[in-house]
């Protein structure tokens, strides 16, 4: 990591150049995309992905309610109208049946045009895209994949970051590949949208950088970060991946019989973002994350707030009750530790810490 780091650093090369280039193109292999472009984060991956859709004031984007708050922030500062949908309560993904009624109701509404579909692998289960993709052709819309905790899941053969049109991830810290910093990047395997994407994300460059054919933005990795993430996808490629998913089973082993947890459908392969759990109630959970965090054992509410709660879209007055299933999930879930480094004593202890608080 030292020496990777120190190359870029030795070569002065620290925006755009030669690491970027090969960071992309194993990104891309690895995925098994035609394009990879490297982009500062995973929130602005999701914009780059809409601008290059050409989503406009007017149309209608659909977007799990239960997610991190980028997946559907990203709709609105495009100027587009986020329609939220809600989620399985098994896998925490989008709900196929209620997507479906939720297109039938835009377009009976008449005032919105439905544009987009973006599903997220959440917690680094892919979404049931094989429905979704039919949908998405049933009703002439793109799909755009929303990755960000999905990179290294699969569905059969095929992986995460490769079943939207579009589709995008982030290397914030936290998720399965992480930089040391802010990241991200957007996969396709069109040519038109990788090149869009290209310009779009260095200030909508024409033949070269003071060529400027569209509004864009500035939105390059930096070439440290590409460094540090060559370094982290061998690891991952190598035992990363595989040794979280063991520390995953090891805990459905030791855990099922106690709570309820998640559940990864026959042919589907999870790269573990989070691994969450469901408590009988709020109150049962605050419990347990109290004496957890007594044994100093940290956890977290993903996601406390559904997103047709956020105050941020107040503006959309949704009814009261459009996601009942986020709203259950947002008083039940809590996601314990999860790295391919958790030894299984810390695991046992977080386990039998789990345990003690729930018998008591
Ligand atoms: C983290 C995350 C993002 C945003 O990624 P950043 O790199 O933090 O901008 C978008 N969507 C989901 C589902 C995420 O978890």
């Amino acid at each position: 990591m030292d020496q990777a780091i120190m190359e870029v650093v030795s070569s002065s090369a620290f925006v755009m150049g030669p690491k970027i280039k090969e960071m992309e193109a194993s990104f891309a292999e690895y995925v098994g995309a035609k394009h990879c472009i490297a982009c500062n984060s995973g929130t602005d991956a999701l914009l780059l992905a809409l601008k290059a859709f050409r989503v406009n004031p007017g149309d209608a984007v659909f977007v799990p309610s239960f997610t991190f708050f980028a997946s559907a922030e990203v709709i609105a500062m495009q100027g587009a109208t986020p329609v939220f949908v809600d989620v399985d309560p098994v896998t925490f993904n989008m709900d196929v049946a209620d997507l479906e009624r939720k297109i039938d109701q835009t377009i009976r509404k008449g005032k919105l045009t439905p544009k987009v579909i973006i599903a997220v692998d959440l917690f680094g289960l892919p979404a049931d895209f094989k429905a979704i993709r039919h949908l998405a052709e049933k009703y002439g819309l793109f799909v755009l994949e929303d990755g960000a905790q999905g990179f290294g899941g699969r569905i059969g053969q095929q992986k995460a970051c490769t079943f939207g049109h579009i589709s995008t991830t982030s290397f914030f810290p936290a998720k399965p590949v992480g930089c040391y910093g802010d990241g991200g990047a957007v996969f396709t395997d069109y040519d038109d949208f990788a090149d869009m994407i290209e310009s779009l994300h260095i200030h909508g460059k024409g033949s070269d950088r003071y060529d400027n054919v569209r509004i864009g933005m500035n939105s390059r990795l930096d070439s440290i970060q590409a460094a540090v993430l060559l370094v982290k996808l061998k690891a991952f490629k190598e035992y990363e991946l595989t040794d979280v998913n063991k520390v995953a089973d090891r805990y459905t082993q030791l855990l099922h019989d106690v709570v309820q947890t998640p559940m990864v459908p026959e042919g589907f392969y999870s790269s573990w973002a989070q691994y969450t759990i469901q408590l009988p109630d709020k109150e049962t959970r605050a419990k347990v994350q109290a004496d957890l965090k007594a044994s100093d054992i940290p956890t977290a509410i993903y996601y406390p707030i559904p997103m047709h709660r956020q105050t941020a879209f107040d503006y959309l007055n949704v009814e009261e009750n459009l996601c009942p299933v986020s709203d259950a999930l947002a008083d039940k879930v809590l996601s314990l530790p999860i790295h391919p480094y958790l030894t299984t004593a810390d695991q046992d202890l977080i386990c039998e810490t789990l345990k003690k608080s729930l018998n008591n």
